[in-house]
């Protein structure tokens, strides 16, 4: 029908810039770590809705989950109100595999809404106002998360932002100056992924850390693209012995469903409790069905122990991806970028996948790269299958 002509050409100028697509592919069903299109193709997902499917399309116990709260009811109330039982449990799992500080679980509808509320939450504990953040972070859409981005082509356009952020580099000692008894909060993604995947070093998160404890400025570590796994640990701040003061996740959070949360310990969450009393409301943040959607996920994830099998995948990424014709893999875990000398030669590649079957993507701050982002449960052989092809497209383009 026309109508539909026309929803489709809106869709894909609004995408235009931002998709790779040769042309609009429109899926009927994924299952796995397979996608199929109307025709019953099937697609390999190699970045997993961006750091989103886990555990794969389709998990029965998701599924299941995702009906049995349907069937028990869909929205009561918001916050402060009524609490919803889905809520409760979701927020005390969380809690019970979290450090014992992250203790209060503010749920929200999405990762940009759980920016937002940590930021202010920030500025309710702290009193103060200024923000500290990288160069090439990603934190979302909304204002607040715009601000805190560290790309200036995306923000031209809609400036003022929020004033008072300042923004420093990675691994960056002697900017960790910055970080003054001014400063509210320090927000960055525990690996940066739009960035191109960016693993910090060790030695430069615990200074990062000991100077935000030394300033009274809180340390928010944005994991809404790392955690659950995805960098071989079940949280990424992990890998480097520190805790946040505010942990941000969404995405693989709900498995599916969207949902977000921002986790501090009791005592900063209480800051939204003083007068006055408006902290953060959200009519739909933390919905039942997401709730228990995202509890019977996590289940799934521990229940089958698939983070311990992230670094061997990774091994066999690296093993099987070597090609002259690619600069360097980046990255930890299954949260990884392969980087080609230029965006055209990328996009060629990454086209030519597509045309075999296999979806992958660049990133938003980092164009000559590719994401190789795949869910967890993907097999080695499926892996291999999936590398194969990847070197045959390097091959057609670039030899
Ligand atoms: N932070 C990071 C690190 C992200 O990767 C994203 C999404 N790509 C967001 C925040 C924003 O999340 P959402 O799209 O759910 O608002």
């Amino acid at each position: 029908t026309t109508s539909m002509l026309t929803l489709r050409q809106l869709f894909l100028n609004n995408n235009a810039q931002t998709t790779h697509f040769p042309l609009l592919l429109e899926f009927e069903r994924a299952q796995g770590v397979y996608i199929y299109d109307e025709a019953g193709n099937a697609y390999t997902d190699l970045i997993s809705g961006i750091g989103v499917s886990n555990l794969g399309h389709s998990n029965p116990k998701v599924v299941q989950a995702v009906k049995d709260q349907v069937d028990k009811y869909m929205h009561l109330m918001v916050y402060g109100e009524y609490v919803q039982t889905p809520q409760v449990r979701f927020a005390e799992k969380l809690v019970s595999i979290l450090p014992k500080t992250l203790n209060s679980v503010y749920f929200t509808n999405s990762g940009s809404e759980a920016v937002e509320g940590a930021l202010k939450l920030a500025k309710r504990f702290t009193g103060r106002h200024q923000v500290v953040a990288f160069h090439g972070s990603y934190h979302g859409s909304t204002h607040g998360a715009l601000s805190v981005m560290g790309n200036e082509e995306y923000k031209q356009a809609y400036r003022p932002l929020l004033p008072g952020v300042n923004f420093i580099s990675l691994n960056n000692l002697p900017d960790l100056e910055l970080i003054t008894r001014q400063t509210a909060c320090v927000i960055l993604e525990t690996v940066q992924g739009e960035a191109g995947i960016r693993v910090p070093h060790t030695a430069y998160m615990q200074a990062l850390r000991a100077r935000c404890t030394e300033v009274g400025a809180l340390l928010i570590l944005d994991e809404i693209q790392a955690a659950f796994g995805r960098t071989g640990q079940l949280f990424a701040f992990k890998h480097f012995n520190i805790v946040p003061d505010i942990l941000l996740l969404a995405k693989a959070l709900g498995g599916g469903m969207p949902v977000g949360a921002f986790i501090a310990p009791v005592d900063v969450m209480s800051a939204f409790k003083e007068n006055p009393i408006l902290g953060h409301i959200t009519t739909f943040g933390g919905h039942p069905v997401c709730c228990a959607a995202g509890l019977a996920a996590l289940e799934v994830l521990l229940e089958e122990n698939l983070v311990a099998a992230v670094a061997e995948k990774e091994a066999i990424i690296r093993k099987h991806l070597v090609h002259p014709a690619i600069k360097e893999i980046r990255g930890i875990g299954l949260m990884l970028a392969v980087e080609f000398e230029s965006f055209e030669l990328n996009k060629k590649i990454i086209d030519t996948c597509i045309e075999n079957h296999i979806i992958t993507d660049w990133f938003l701050h980092c164009s000559n790269s590719m994401r190789l982002a795949p869910p967890l449960v993907i097999s080695n052989t499926q892996l291999i299958n999936a590398c194969n092809i990847i070197i045959k497209a390097i091959e057609f383009h670039a030899d």
